[in-house]
């Protein structure tokens, strides 16, 4: 039977996961038409096939002392070339087959990091927003008392996503080092004073905005005085306005749930340090930016809407880093429409398929997640080195290292897009690369 129809028979409800391995399949069909011996060892029949889900009961009390059941996820996707490695996610719109996209998403973009990460992914449906401090934080111990039995510094070491930031990672390393009586690098995304890395809060925002200036400079141009399209005002919207602040670029948009603020003016330093005090201290909403900057505008969320307007303004990059599927085909057709011509998701899977058959139809420069957002994890990559070592890189060390990770895997993908005779095309380049990298490994490791 066809993969794709395998999975989608044996799991009918995972759609987002469904269009992960549809994705990838796509793209490694020649692939497999050269290597037979990818098909006799049964590679993508076991690629698709977490190697571990574990699935738990998350019970809490809330301030008033009522008792709240969450569920728990990890999805220990594959540990051919090292340890599971991937985020957590609190968001109510966490379930099984949302993890699974990610988990798989997570082994080929760790592959091509160049360091030794397995993938996994993990998290839970419970929402932190609104919820205070100290129910953040009996919501963490009680998530960490039941995970703490399936991670370990060389077995699986999750990190932050959607939901999962400074404060729950402080929470849950908290809880497993009580539990386990052991200080090790369990966790990435940790404090600074206490095993965390430099640049890694900014790693995944920076990696995205670095793989945009290596797709430009592949071509002869540069991010200097262009505008960029940016969605999400999280971790990783943030750091990407950052970065691109720091090459020259203007971001004109970003978001959260509720809406988006247009900035005709664009976002400045000022202004970013508005957005991050607001988002990380204060924990607000976007709609107040337009409050303290008249020049902008907010326009709210409207969840029937075909299309998303951030995506409909005239600009000439786009830097999805809110959620998947934030791109449809409208979307896509938009930007296109609009002038942008180079697309760096920071996001994952932020651009639906036919989102995607636009942008390579139109020769636009995409940069898909797998590849665009790696610096994240790879950042958690050399965190984990640094507490092997227990030793900590300077910021400028890690950022030098961060930005070579990001030049290898824009040259390892434009590499091999072209060796399979796509030129240019990123996603089939991160794609095979990722791909075969696992594969030569599972070959080697036998049929475990
Ligand atoms: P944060 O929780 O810090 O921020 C997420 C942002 O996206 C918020 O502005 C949030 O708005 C918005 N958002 C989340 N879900 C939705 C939704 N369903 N619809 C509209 N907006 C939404 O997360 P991160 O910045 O860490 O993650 C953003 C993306 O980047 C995710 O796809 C994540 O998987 C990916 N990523 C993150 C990495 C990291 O290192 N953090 C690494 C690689 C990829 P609101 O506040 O209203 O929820």
């Amino acid at each position: 039977m066809e993969i794709l129809d395998l999975i989608r028979q044996r799991d009918p409800n995972e759609r987002e996961f469904h269009q992960a391995v549809g994705e990838v399949v796509e793209s490694i069909k020649p692939v497999l038409d050269r290597n037979p011996q990818y098909r006799s060892a049964g590679i993508m029949d076991r690629i698709i096939e977490p190697e571990r889900v574990i699935l738990f009961r998350v019970p809490w009390v809330d301030d008033q002392g009522e008792v709240h059941v969450n569920r728990g996820f990890r999805v220990e996707m594959n540990s051919a070339i090292g340890p599971y490695k991937g985020g957590l996610r609190f968001h109510p719109s966490v379930n099984l087959g949302i993890l699974k996209f990610l988990a798989f998403e997570q082994v080929f973009k760790n592959a091509l990091t160049t360091l030794p990460m397995g993938g996994g992914k993990g998290g839970s449906d419970f929402d932190p927003k609104g919820k205070s401090d100290m129910e953040v934080e009996r919501f963490c111990q009680s998530f960490m008392i039941e995970l703490s039995r399936h991670i370990g510094a060389n077995t699986d070491v999750p990190a932050g996503d959607i939901g999962v930031g400074a404060r729950e990672i402080g929470y849950l390393f908290g809880m497993y080092k009580r539990l386990r009586n052991e200080f090790t690098g369990v966790l990435t995304g940790k404090g600074l004073n206490w095993g965390g890395s430099l640049i890694r809060p900014e790693a995944t925002g920076y990696g995205s905005v670095y793989f945009a200036a290596e797709m430009l400079d592949a071509r002869g141009d540069s991010l200097d005085k262009k505008t960029a399209l940016v969605s999400g005002s999280g971790n990783v919207a943030q750091f990407t306005m950052e970065k691109l602040l720091e090459l020259g670029c203007t971001p004109v948009t970003f978001s959260d749930s509720s809406g988006y603020i247009y900035d005709q003016k664009g976002v400045d330093r000022e202004k970013l340090d508005f957005i991050m005090q607001l988002k990380n201290v204060r924990r607000g909403r976007v709609k107040e930016y337009a409050d303290q900057y008249p020049e902008a505008v907010y326009t709210p969320a409207d969840p029937g809407a075909d299309h998303n307007p951030l995506w409909n303004h005239k600009a000439d990059c786009a830097f999805p880093s809110a959620t998947q599927n934030e791109i449809n085909e409208k979307d896509a057709q938009n930007l296109v429409d609009n002038g942008v011509f180079v697309v760096s998701e920071g996001a994952n899977m932020p651009t639906t398929p036919e989102g995607i058959e636009i942008f390579i139809d139109n020769k636009i420069l995409y940069g898909p997640g797998k590849a665009a957002n790696a610096g994240g994890v790879s950042v958690s990559g050399l965190e984990m080195t640094q507490n092997s070592m227990r030793f900590n890189w300077t910021r400028d060390e890690v950022d030098h290292r961060l930005r070579i990770i990001m030049k290898t895997i824009h040259r390892n993908c434009m590499e091999t897009a072209e060796q399979y005779g796509t030129p240019y095309n990123y996603m089939n380049g991160a794609n095979i690369a990722g791909f075969v990298k696992v594969a030569d490994a599972m070959l080697d490791q036998g049929v475990v």
